[in-house]
């Protein structure tokens, strides 16, 4: 038997064993781990949502004994409570294995000195960078959680050759060394791996334009149910992200969640090795474009070549359904503005009405700021023949939008129901 299907029934096994919710789903289609005899009869086996991980909150779904969790991580929670994860000593080798898969597939080799700049703590992410680089024997520069003027300050002094941020992060030490007169193209950086939030082709050239268009970009993707970053893993080709082989995919129509044909639908995600925390068929929300075709890397494993959207990132206004990286994708192809921006929804007389905040670089000239009245129009009008529906603009200086630290919240919608 294949060593994957061999693994899915191992995995299935432990989940009958000591997983009563997915356990109960399964006597419900009247499966057991042993009927599944290939990776396409997995579509005979139940769905599993988000939702389900919290009907018995927190461990409702850990498929080992609490004793062999070692460390635990956490979601963010912005959508509610978050989902906290158990790991085990084997599940802590597979991550840093992926993490070894996705580093290697960039590029990054030994010798690189590599900053990261995202968060450590229950959040995966820095963490699991952390670990994984240092055990695959790069130079770590551990700058979680300095400030942006510190950020350059290592960056100047110790010269990191790949940094490890969030696309938005990374525009704002970009800016911050506008102001301070760094020049960040003098630091010998070869690539910026970014993740956490989703990076627009957009926001990746506006990455590239500031910091060089030798550096290449590219993008780490996960979630706290696989462990952190590492299922999708862009290569240097920065032509879609290749998926680990350590997961099985499927795509699903986002309403009827039937499996489809097509090469764009909702990702589902199956663990195949995952120990304390494994799942079966989880909907992701995430809408992704499928590509089955070798990538001029070499490597032949299909690949993520477009986020469509996030389900719980569309926002529908006036009936019209607008994915917040299409907005990204259209507010980054105007290079004066810097990488900021936030969606306002309001309703004044029962109408929908949609409101974009967006900041413009600090350093813009006298002739700059005098058409920005005229930039402001020009950009709503661009909305509405991109979209169909009328926003308006508000063009604000640099550090006018409120961040809070975490990840970035776009929307606001204020819209009473
Ligand atoms: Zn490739």
């Amino acid at each position: 038997m294949e060593e994957k299907v061999k693994a899915l029934r191992k995995t299935l096994r432990r989940i009958y064993k000591y997983n009563p919710i997915y356990k109960d789903k399964m006597d419900k289609v009247g499966i057991k781990p042993n009927d599944i005899k290939s990776l396409d009869d997995l579509s005979k086996l139940p769905l599993t949502t988000k939702k389900d991980f919290f009907k018995d909150y927190p461990e409702g779904f850990y498929c080992v004994d609490k004793k062999d969790i070692m460390v635990y991580h956490s979601s963010s929670g912005t959508t509610g409570k978050p989902l906290i994860v158990g790991l085990t000593k084997k599940d802590m080798q597979l991550r840093d294995k992926m993490c070894k898969d996705s580093t290697e597939i960039m590029g990054i080799t030994k010798d690189d000195i590599v900053q990261i700049c995202l968060g450590f703590g229950m959040f995966t992410g820095g963490l699991t960078f952390y670990e994984g680089l240092k055990k695959y024997g790069c130079q770590i520069i551990p700058a979680a959680t300095v400030s942006t003027e510190m950020q350059l300050f290592y960056m100047e002094n110790l010269r990191p050759t790949v940094l490890v941020s969030s696309p938005s992060q990374v525009m704002h030490i970009y800016e911050v060394s506008r102001k301070l007169g760094i020049d960040v193209k003098k630091i010998p950086l070869k690539n910026i791996r970014v993740g956490s939030e989703l990076l627009t082709e957009a926001m990746r050239k506006k990455i590239k334009k500031a910091y060089g268009e030798d550096v290449s970009v590219t993008q780490d993707y996960g979630m706290t149910e696989t462990l952190g970053p590492g299922i999708g893993m862009e290569c240097t080709e920065e032509s879609g992200l290749h998926l680990s082989e350590y997961y099985t995919y499927e795509l699903v129509d986002p309403k009827t969640k039937e499996p489809t044909e097509k090469n764009v639908g909702e990702l589902v995600v199956t663990s195949l090795y995952n120990e304390a925390f494994p799942i079966i068929r989880y909907c992701t929300n995430d809408i992704v474009e499928i590509s089955k075709e070798p990538c001029s890397c070499g490597n032949i494993t299909p690949r993520i070549v477009k986020f469509i959207g996030r389900s719980d990132d569309m926002i529908k206004i006036k009936g019209v359904k607008v994915f917040l990286s299409q907005v990204e994708d259209f507010l980054m192809n105007y290079d004066f503005l810097n990488h900021q921006y936030e969606i306002i929804l309001t309703n004044e007389n029962f109408k929908d009405k949609i409101t974009i905040n967006a900041e413009y670089f600090i350093d813009l000239n006298k002739e700059e700021l005098e058409v920005l009245e005229k930039r402001k129009k020009n950009i709503e009008k661009a909305f509405k023949s991109e979209f169909g529906i009328f926003a308006s603009i508000n063009l604000l200086t640099t550090n006018s939008i409120e961040i809070k630290p975490g990840k970035v919240k776009r929307v606001k919608d204020l819209r009473e129901v």
